[in-house]
């Protein structure tokens, strides 16, 4: 497989790109860029990013393109005497991984400084804190390294309501087609949705086509609430970064594997798939030659319900680029698994036609 040079950059941009749930505004200046050659980008007050083709004039059924901007973080909620942080999540996390994370909090420059989420050392705990159970986020802390509320005031220019993001970087491992970093849900997907853009540009389609990067997916789908109105789509794709189950399921169950291709789920929680779209999908794929994988996903929720139940209802599938240990400090997809992904939503937007969303 050939991996590009440009679109790794890409990835690796907007993957590094610090932005938890109301703060994707260093993702969207990374999106802008990337997408730079899109004739119209505007952006609302949800911080949600709208790329426009030139024939966006509402002469043509639109095709929805969803992949949420933010990523899971953490939002200063207090100083400590200690100069420690007490914090809130932003987005779910699993606490028990979070001790000895390194993470990085926004102070009130606007700069990313580097701080350890800590739990009170094993020297210091109870015999009952040892055997450990539940961490209760409130028992954590990020220190910064400061020695005192005043220092991190005045000279870490700390202050509450900032954002705290995981601080690992982007590597690739060209050899075994391994990406590492955080926040692959959904900034893989973001990048997917800009590649598939640029793969469409100067097609001529039955459809317009508008790419949206959503805000705030994290907390509640709160930006593509608003995205949805607005673009008022005839049909849409959800891009996601989704929870790969290959490394702790039974060999039987096993649905989302990593460098099988897109998942496209038949359902979570929060939507059934719109079946006939969803087996429009998988058909096409089979012919193609395609690579996907199906999924009945027992938790989870997406955008994709948010769009589906929307205005008149809309035909929705969601496309996830498996990725291992979403919503943890770090994660691991693959470039095959995001080419993949580009290919499917390629293919499947040239084939559609107005008659055949009508049968959806
Ligand atoms: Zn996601």
């Amino acid at each position: 497989m050939k991996v590009c040079e440009r679109q790794l950059g890409i990835i690796q941009k907007i993957v590094d790109a610090p932005g938890p749930s109301g703060f994707e505004d260093e993702v969207l200046k990374v999106a802008r860029e990337a997408a730079s050659w899109m004739p119209r980008i505007e952006e609302d007050a949800m911080r949600n990013l709208f790329l426009y083709r030139k024939e966006h004039d509402g002469s043509k059924p639109v095709v929805m393109l969803d992949a949420h901007s933010d990523e899971v973080g953490f939002v200063v909620h207090s100083i400590k005497p200690s100069g420690c942080l007490r914090f809130v999540p932003d987005g779910g996390w699993s606490t028990s991984g979070l001790p000895s994370s390194k993470v990085l909090v926004r102070n009130a420059l606007g700069e990313y400084i580097p701080g350890i989420i800590a739990l009170k050392p094993v020297h210091f705990m109870t015999q009952a804190e040892r055997a450990g159970g539940n961490i209760e986020i409130s028992s954590l802390v990020i220190d910064i390294g400061a020695t005192s509320r005043q220092e991190a005031i005045e000279k870490f220019h700390i202050r509450i309501g900032e954002p705290v993001v995981p601080s690992a970087k982007f590597e690739y491992d060209e050899k075994n087609d391994l990406m590492f970093g955080k926040a692959f849900d959904c900034r893989i997907g973001c990048a997917a949705l800009i590649e598939t853009l640029r793969r469409l540009d100067g097609l001529d389609l039955p459809f317009d086509v508008v790419g949206v990067l959503s805000a705030q997916e994290e907390v509640g789908e709160r930006g593509c609430k608003v995205a949805v109105n607005k673009v008022k789509p005839a049909i849409a794709i959800a891009f996601e970064g989704c929870p790969a189950d290959d490394t702790f399921t039974e060999p039987y169950a096993i649905q989302t594997a990593l460098k099988k291709g897109p998942m496209i789920r038949h359902l979570d929680r929060s939507i059934i798939c719109s079946p006939r779209f969803q087996r429009y999908t998988l058909d096409l794929a089979a012919e193609k030659g395609l690579a996907i994988q199906e999924s009945v996903r027992e938790g989870g929720g997406n955008n994709g319900a948010v769009i589906q139940t929307a205005l008149d209802g809309t035909p929705v599938i969601v496309a996830g680029v498996p990725v291992r240990y979403i919503h943890t400090m770090n994660c691991i997809t693959s470039y095959f698994d995001y080419e993949a992904t580009v290919q499917l939503a390629v293919e499947v937007i040239k084939s559609l036609t107005p008659e055949i969303v009508k049968g959806f």
